[in-house]
């Protein structure tokens, strides 16, 4: 059998127990299948700190170049890495540094299988959670408030006009926050995420709170309804879908009663909580796949799921672990799928599809990592090592079609 050729995707590998499984992943599901033509960038940490972190920018660069990236989970280091790897600085978040090169949106999607089912009962479709990743309380100026006093709230305009009005007369000690966001990247994240429902095909939720916030949440409903009159309406309903604004507290009653297959849009707080409230009811963080996408058309595809830490200290110690590969190897199948899409390659796409269909089969015949034996309504369902689930995987992928 001949290999599939493909275009260049950036790779971008990382750290700990998720650099193993990248290797793993490569070696023998990959590699074998697909002639892979990657742009290499080492994001593990040695190299981040030996680069004084320029590689990370140089990744996030070649992203806008070649529109499709796949990145390994990576350390965001705090005081203790930086004891632990004898860091120059405690180097900023990877995907912060390239999220805020390509201006982008975080969506996360959970993978479902017939026996790893969510808890929430009637989600039989998974729900995609895009967060607004700029702003609101994230970038708040906050003052604990000594006691009496007056708090008001300033504007002086580039011409010299003020606005001025009282928050609160202070008559005791209390707490003051002021938070800000900007038309630009209201309008960048609603773009992606009407980009990004048409791409999917998937119906589009958004939320907020405007009958409280008439200024703050008001901005945000009126901006995606205006880009979603001049610029969206006429192609989601030729593709049959829907866009949907509605209150928050109205949102997550809905979204406990749907039935899932939508992309539901939150705010930044919204989206802090209600991803993690949506990942644990699904199931498992290594069942999350997620991806970048920027204002301009580039995908960055990864796991949501952190290095693993503590399974790779067990890993050096010799022994083998049982971590989930699956949302790493969605994260290639992601990238590879989406490869092939914007180059009309069908082969590649149509080798992504076998790999992801080929996971899901591994898992629905029993054979899984610990962590979905836990979840999983199978009696006879098997904790097999990292090693053992890939090369389940493998021998299935080999199987002729
Ligand atoms: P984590 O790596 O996501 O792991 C937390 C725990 O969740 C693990 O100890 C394990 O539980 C379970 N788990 C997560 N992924 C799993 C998988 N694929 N298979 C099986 N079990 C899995 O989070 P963390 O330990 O808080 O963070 C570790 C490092 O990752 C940190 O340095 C952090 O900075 C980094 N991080 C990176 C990213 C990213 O690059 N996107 C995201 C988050 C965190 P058990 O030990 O109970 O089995
Ligand atoms: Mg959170």
């Amino acid at each position: 059998m001949s290999k599939i050729t493909m275009n260049p995707i950036v790779e971008m590998d990382g750290d700990e127990m998720t650099r193993i499984l990248w290797k793993m992943i490569k070696d023998e599901l990959l590699a074998p299948f697909v002639t892979l033509n990657t742009e290499y960038y080492d994001l593990g940490l040695p190299k981040r700190d030996e680069t004084d972190d320029r590689i990370t920018v140089e990744a996030a660069n070649a992203i806008k170049k070649h529109r499709v990236g796949v990145k390994c989970a990576t350390i965001t280091p705090n005081a203790q890495r930086v004891e632990e790897y004898k860091l120059k600085e405690m180097w900023k978040s990877p995907n912060a540094t390239i999220r805020a090169i390509l201006d982008g949106t975080v969506f996360r999607t959970p993978l479902i299988t017939e026996s790893v089912r969510p808890y929430v009962k009637g989600w039989v479709k998974p729900i995609t959670i895009a967060r607004h990743a700029y702003g609101d309380v994230y970038k708040a100026v906050e003052l604990r408030v000594p006691g009496k006093g007056t708090a008001e709230l300033l504007f002086t305009g580039e011409n010299g006009e003020c606005f001025r009005q009282t928050v609160y007369d202070f008559e005791c000690p209390g707490v003051l926050q002021v938070q800000h966001n900007k038309d630009s990247s209201i309008e960048a994240f609603a773009h992606a995420c009407f980009s990004y429902a048409l791409d999917t095909k998937q119906e589009l939720w958004f939320a907020a709170k405007d009958t409280i916030s008439k200024q703050y949440d008001q901005t945000f409903k009126r901006i995606f309804a205006d880009i979603y009159e001049k610029q969206y309406k006429a192609r989601f309903e030729k593709a049959g879908i829907a866009y949907f604004y509605t209150l928050i507290d109205d949102a997550v009653a809905r979204v406990i009663r749907s039935g899932g297959g939508f992309i539901w849009a939150c705010k930044n707080y919204d989206g802090d909580v209600m991803s993690d409230m949506v990942s644990t009811a699904f199931g498992s963080l290594a069942m999350m796949t997620s991806v970048l996408v920027s204002p301009d058309g580039c995908y960055e595809f990864e796991a949501a799921h952190g290095t693993i830490t503590r399974h790779y200290y067990r890993w050096l110690k010799g022994e083998q672990t049982s971590s989930n590969p699956i949302a790493t190897i969605f994260a290639w199948s992601g990238a590879l799928k989406k490869r092939g899409e914007l180059d009309g390659n069908a082969p590649l796409a149509a080798f992504a599809e076998r790999l992801e269909r080929a996971c899901l089969d591994t898992i629905e015949s029993g054979v899984m990592t610990g962590d979905l034996v836990a979840l999983c309504t199978r009696e006879d369902a098997k904790a097999v090592t990292s090693a053992e689930f890939i090369a389940a995987i493998r021998t299935r992928l080999e199987k002729p079609v």
